[in-house]
């Protein structure tokens, strides 16, 4: 076999997730750097860029090794669709260790999400919807080209249950009426998951004291939506 090409951007690695994507046993690689600063990220070294990177070899030689008892590699981060070599590792991931590929992102760039899907490189996405459209600044924590995300929504549409949207509930930053409204911009789509804010770890120190959201309110308050968390 062709020696592990080097992808120096890998800045973490969870070798088995049941959580990452749903029905599934996934490994996930987390690539850093992302160009937005959500105040509630959790994973705030990924997304400044501060995450101390892996050695790729050990990484993908686990997936390949491992590969029979996995269902899939979840490539999360950061935002990985600002990683130049997205589309090599993921046709390394297609060809080489022949294992499908879920992709998590933020959805602000539907340029290289269609080359991806053109290119046959990804088999689900996870696209985050981070507030009502007139909000995205404030939970993205930087100003968003909000026509770019909804570009992406609508080239992911067509993926039908291969597609989830979501939405991270931070009571601080977000309303009840706020995620009726995404509600309503997403067209009620059965693919809408609310996640609940996890405060530990979040990017801005001041939400880490925040009381954790009430799954019993978003339920009561938006009936039939899904919760998780
Ligand atoms: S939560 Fe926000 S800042 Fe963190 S990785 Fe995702 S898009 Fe980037």
């Amino acid at each position: 076999m062709a020696p592990i090409p080097d992808f120096p951007l890998i800045g973490g690695y969870l070798p088995t997730s049941f959580l990452d994507w749903e029905g599934k046993v996934a490994a996930v690689v987390f690539l850093t750097g992302c160009n937005f600063r959500c105040p509630f990220c959790h994973n705030a070294p990924l997304a400044t860029g501060m995450a101390e990177g892996l050695k790729t070899e050990p990484v993908l030689s686990d997936i390949l090794r491992r590969r029979r008892f996995l269902d899939g590699v979840v490539v999360s981060g950061g935002e990985p669709t600002l990683y130049r070599r997205l589309p090599e590792l993921l046709t390394w991931f297609r060809d080489v260790a022949k294992i499908p590929v879920k992709l998590d992102t933020n959805g602000s760039r539907p340029d290289v999400l269609d080359r991806l899907l053109v290119g046959g490189l990804v088999e689900a996405v996870a696209m985050d919807i981070k507030a009502p459209w007139e909000k995205y600044a404030d939970l993205a924590g930087t100003p968003v080209d909000t026509d770019q995300v909804r570009a992406s929504l609508a080239l992911l549409k067509p993926l039908g249950t291969f597609l989830e949207l979501r939405t991270t509930f931070v009571p601080d930053l977000l309303s009840i009426e706020d995620l009726r409204r995404i509600r309503l911009q997403l067209e009620d789509d059965p693919r809408w998951i609310v996640q609940l804010f996890q405060p530990a770890h979040a990017l801005d120190p001041a939400l880490r004291d925040s009381p954790p959201p009430s799954r019993r309110e978003i339920e009561a308050s938006l009936e039939g939506v899904k919760v998780r968390g």
